[in-house]
């Protein structure tokens, strides 16, 4: 692109930072008022600009709206302010731009296929302009964060997804590409809703869901290759747990709200360990919460069991406990359980609650995972903390009004003993003297390194030990500085370093496996990796 076309491709465009060589010879004269201003000026005027907007969503709207005028200012804003803006791009604000997601719809981000498209879904593929994809986030909108079925304004969540995979792992932005497949919605004021983006039907489901999506899944490899990952995003978890289980074999899948929370989660337990002592073997989990987090994580804790100790997935299993909404998961509940919770359904009493469960189980570490708020009530607290030393505390469900405890409550009912973590973010909490800073276990630590350490070796599959290598790295981040401030997480503002390293345990692990296919080895994967990280700084145009 030259001239005009120039300053309207969000690829190239600079704005008032192109040089007068460049606009000279790129055919720019005229077009822009004369200033010249370079890239870290421009970040603090759209910072400015952010700032001074008191709605959230006005923010989300300004920043997204650079992402189609400017995308290596959006990616430079969204790096040097990661903090800042992450819950602006990701939860909680993309949460509520998906509910609105027609009424502030200026541009389509991504691709669209509907049922509308069965048979055709090769050719909106090919529409795609990009031919180098190399990332795909992929929702059906069922169940967007704790928001439930969006339908297709669910986009917003593959498009801030895909962004983090850019700012924080460094995937080139032009090889992302966000998908959203629309088979309708359950959602009545959607569908009474004059702007709603989607199709105007209910959910379809059986085998019409399943060959449009095995149409697509197909579609995928066909064009672009075995390498392209594919990452489930905000299923519901009755396709969840299907989807990754048949395509994992066939493609390179990876579903964050099951295997990215359990990642994350694992990671965060074996830093807080070196709190507690021992290892994961001594402990006795129990889950408030049996779905695609709960169950996900309790199966990254057995695999880690069993790899650390040798002993049998079965028998690590039996140190995990599961409270749905109908009580403890117990075997003779088996007949009605859905099939991810059998794995966990021990022979056991039946308990009807969470309190009476803590009494029965006597757990060492109790997980929430169950997106109800106020769970983890004073009793329950108390109770747990009164045969534990150091009580691992992760209240996980988001956003922060369905926190199963506010940090403030974990460390008081426990008087200053716990060691707590969560899924929104909680400020420090100064209790008797002492101030804790509560770790956060954010999904956003994890996925972006080990997509680009897949996309590093060239890996064509996803294997197990690849995640638990990614756990062990994010938790081998954390130092004793952190630890003794009651964080069992790394300081997220290092993220780049974070994502490098976990991109080089999984890209290691992959080799080892044998699923890597870019050969040879890099000598040094630390040094590789972290040249292919995508930089945002303008470039020269000659
Ligand atoms: P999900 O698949 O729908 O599972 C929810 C589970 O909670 C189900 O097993 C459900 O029981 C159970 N439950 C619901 N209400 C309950 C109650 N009152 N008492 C006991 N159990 C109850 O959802 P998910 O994807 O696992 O997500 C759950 C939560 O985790 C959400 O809040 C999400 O934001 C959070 N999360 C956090 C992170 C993170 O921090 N990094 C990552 C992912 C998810 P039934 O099975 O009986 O219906
Ligand atoms: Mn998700």
């Amino acid at each position: 692109a030259c001239g005009y076309e120039l300053l309207r491709d969000p690829q190239f465009n600079k704005g008032l930072a192109f040089s007068y060589k460049e606009r000279q010879n790129h055919y720019l004269l005229g077009l822009l008022p004369p200033a010249h201003i370079t890239q870290e000026l421009q970040v603090q005027k759209i910072m400015h600009n952010i700032r001074s907007y008191a709605d959230p969503l006005q923010k989300y709207i300004a920043i997204m709206s650079l992402q189609e005028r400017n995308e290596r200012l959006f990616y430079k804003v969204l790096i040097d302010h990661v903090e800042e803006l992450l819950p602006v791009v990701y939860t909680p604000t993309v949460g509520e731009a998906c509910q609105k997601y027609g009424a502030i719809f200026q541009q389509p981000h991504g691709l669209y296929i509907s049922l509308k498209e069965r048979g055709k879904v090769l050719d909106c593929l090919k529409n795609w302009p990009e031919k180098f994809v190399q990332v795909i986030v992929v929702t059906d909108g069922e169940r967007i964060l704790g928001l439930g079925d969006l339908g297709c304004q669910g986009m917003g969540i593959p498009v801030g997804k895909l962004a983090l995979y850019t700012a924080l792992g460094g995937i080139r932005a032009s090889a992302c590409l966000p998908i959203t497949i629309d088979v309708g919605t359950n959602n009545e004021t959607l569908l009474k809703d004059p702007f709603y983006i989607g199709l105007r039907q209910h959910r379809t489901t059986g085998k019409e869901y399943d060959d449009l999506l095995h149409e697509f899944m197909c579609a995928v490899k066909q064009t672009y290759g075995e390498k392209v990952l594919i990452q489930f995003e905000d299923f519901a978890n009755h396709n969840a747990f299907k989807l990754l289980a048949k395509y994992q074999k066939t493609h390179l899948v990876f579903n964050d709200d099951i295997q990215g929370t359990a990642v994350v989660a694992l990671g965060g337990l074996l830093a807080a360990l070196k709190v507690t002592g021992g290892t994961l073997a001594d402990h006795t989990f129990l889950f408030l919460g049996a779905g695609e987090a709960g169950t996900g994580i309790g199966e990254m804790i057995a695999l880690e069991i069993s790899e650390q100790t040798g002993c049998s997935l079965e028998d690590a299993r039996k140190k995990i406990w599961l409270v749905d909404s109908k009580g403890l998961v117990v075997k003779s509940r088996r007949e009605t359980l859905q099939h991810f919770k059998q794995n966990f359904a021990h022979e056991h009493e039946g308990c009807k609650d969470l309190l009476s469960a803590v009494k029965a189980i006597k757990p060492t570490i109790l997980i929430g995972t169950s997106g109800v708020g106020k769970t983890f009530t004073q009793e329950v607290i108390e109770t747990f903390a009164s045969y534990n030393e150091k009580p691992v505390i992760f209240a996980l469900s988001n956003p922060t009004s369905q926190s199963e405890c506010t940090a403030e409550q974990a460390y008081t009912w426990s008087k200053g003993r716990a060691i707590f973590a969560s899924g929104s973010p909680f400020d420090p909490v100064t209790y008797e003297g002492r101030t804790f800073v509560p770790g956060q276990g954010n999904n956003a630590y994890i996925f972006p390194g080990i997509g680009h350490g897949v996309l590093v070796s060239g890996a064509i599959r996803m294997h197990d030990d690849m995640l638990l290598a990614a756990a062990r790295s994010l938790a081998a981040q954390v130092e004793q500085e952190h630890l003794d401030q009651g964080l069992n997480y790394p300081p997220f503002q290092n993220i780049r370093k974070i994502s490098a390293n976990i991109a080089v345990a999984v890209a290691e692990k992959a080799y080892e496996l044998g699923l890597a296919t870019r050969l040879p080895k890099p000598a040094n994967l630390l040094s590789y990796a972290e040249s292919c990280m995508y930089s945002p700084a303008y470039r020269q145009y000659r």
